[in-house]
């Protein structure tokens, strides 16, 4: 047995084994050799949509989660709390951000905060690094006032993505580097539109920093969950995701027997915090459901944005989709490092 081209195989996650015919002698006729087996090693990923839920349900008690708030501060201890118990360094993105001058924000200047908490993959001594895989959310709520608490916006990203990084440690090595992003300031200042630049502060503030410190060349993709808790979720048909990414997880929720919970297309275009990266010509995909409490969007950035709208069995489906997924997004992010190098 052997090991092929290790140079982008992630130590015992694939292993290509092949057997290979007996050395030939005297008139025994050499037999022809067995195709290569794939043996996959990678556990697959789980996810507790009630475990989700319960830090869901945390966060959004703590009340609005508007950048500089105390309760968003609590938020990100909380991250970087469960990060250590699962063995893992969090790591603290502290910026300050000039802001359009509001009732909130009288200084015109916020301080924002990401958590960043990465699970290096299991790559053998001396191998390349690994592609980065990010699974992002954001933790923030838009300012609209003492009673706007961010059930889905903002406080399901939370649940979700904080589950999924409990999932993916436990599931064992991985062949990919996974970075757990939690950014601050996804909101817009303006009180009722999307006004750019006022948005993604976070997401915009990290991308930037792989562009500088070389990371930006190993990211191999990104998947954003934003809006994954409403009752009976459906995912957007997102144009501005990338095509190959949609197709893993649409594919995914096919073959579990989730399509109803996944959109067709032609869709429309999504702003979110997967753009900054998509500027930076990473795959992106954003799993969002925009049409909250109908196509109207009632719930939307409105005081009933509320637990009782969403449900701990739309944060299952969404995790069961993500993390049937992730493995298949794995391979496709080796395997497009793989062609790079080439
Ligand atoms: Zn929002």
């Amino acid at each position: 047995m052997h090991r092929a081209s290790p140079k982008f195989l992630g130590l015992s996650v694939l292993l290509l084994a092949t057997f290979a015919c007996s050395p030939s002698s005297g008139n025994t006729p050499q037999e022809p050799e067995a195709p290569a087996v794939r043996v996959d090693t990678r556990k697959p990923i789980r996810f507790d949509g009630e475990a989700a839920w319960k830090d869901m349900v945390r966060t959004v008690e703590l009340g609005p989660r508007h950048p500089g708030s105390p309760a968003l501060e609590q938020t990100r201890m909380w991250i970087e709390e469960e990060a250590r118990k699962l063995g893992l360094k969090p790591e603290r993105e502290t910026f300050k951000h000039k802001v359009p001058v509001t009732a909130n924000t009288p200084t015109g200047e916020v301080e924002f905060g990401n958590v960043i908490v990465t699970l290096v993959a299991a790559v053998p001594e001396g191998a390349p690094p690994a592609p980065i895989l990010y699974v992002a959310g954001h933790i923030d709520t838009k300012f609209l006032g003492p009673r706007f608490v961010g059930a889905n916006d903002g406080g399901s990203s939370f649940g979700a993505v904080m589950e999924l990084m409990r999932g993916v440690v436990a599931a064992g090595p991985r062949p990919v580097t996974y970075r757990f992003a939690f950014f601050d300031g996804e909101e817009s200042f303006h009180p009722t539109e999307w006004s750019n630049p006022n948005n993604t502060f976070g997401s915009r503030h990290h991308a930037n920093k792989i562009k500088g410190n070389g990371d930006l060349f190993h990211t191999g993709a990104f998947v954003l969950l934003d809006l994954v808790a409403e009752k009976d979720v459906q995912l957007d048909w997102d144009i501005n995701s990338t095509s190959w990414l949609r197709d893993i997880v649409w594919g995914e929720a096919k073959s579990q027997g989730l399509e109803k919970h996944v959109g067709r297309g032609p869709g429309s275009a999504i702003s979110d915090d997967h753009l900054p990266f998509k500027s930076l010509r990473v795959p992106v995909i954003d799993l969002i459901d925009l049409k909250y409490g109908g196509p109207t969007r009632p719930f939307w950035h409105s005081d009933e944005d509320t637990l009782d709208k969403c449900s701990p069995d739309s944060l299952q489906v969404i995790g069961n989709i993500v993390c049937g997924a992730l493995p298949k997004i794995e391979d496709e992010v080796l395997r497009r490092k793989a062609l790079k190098a080439d």
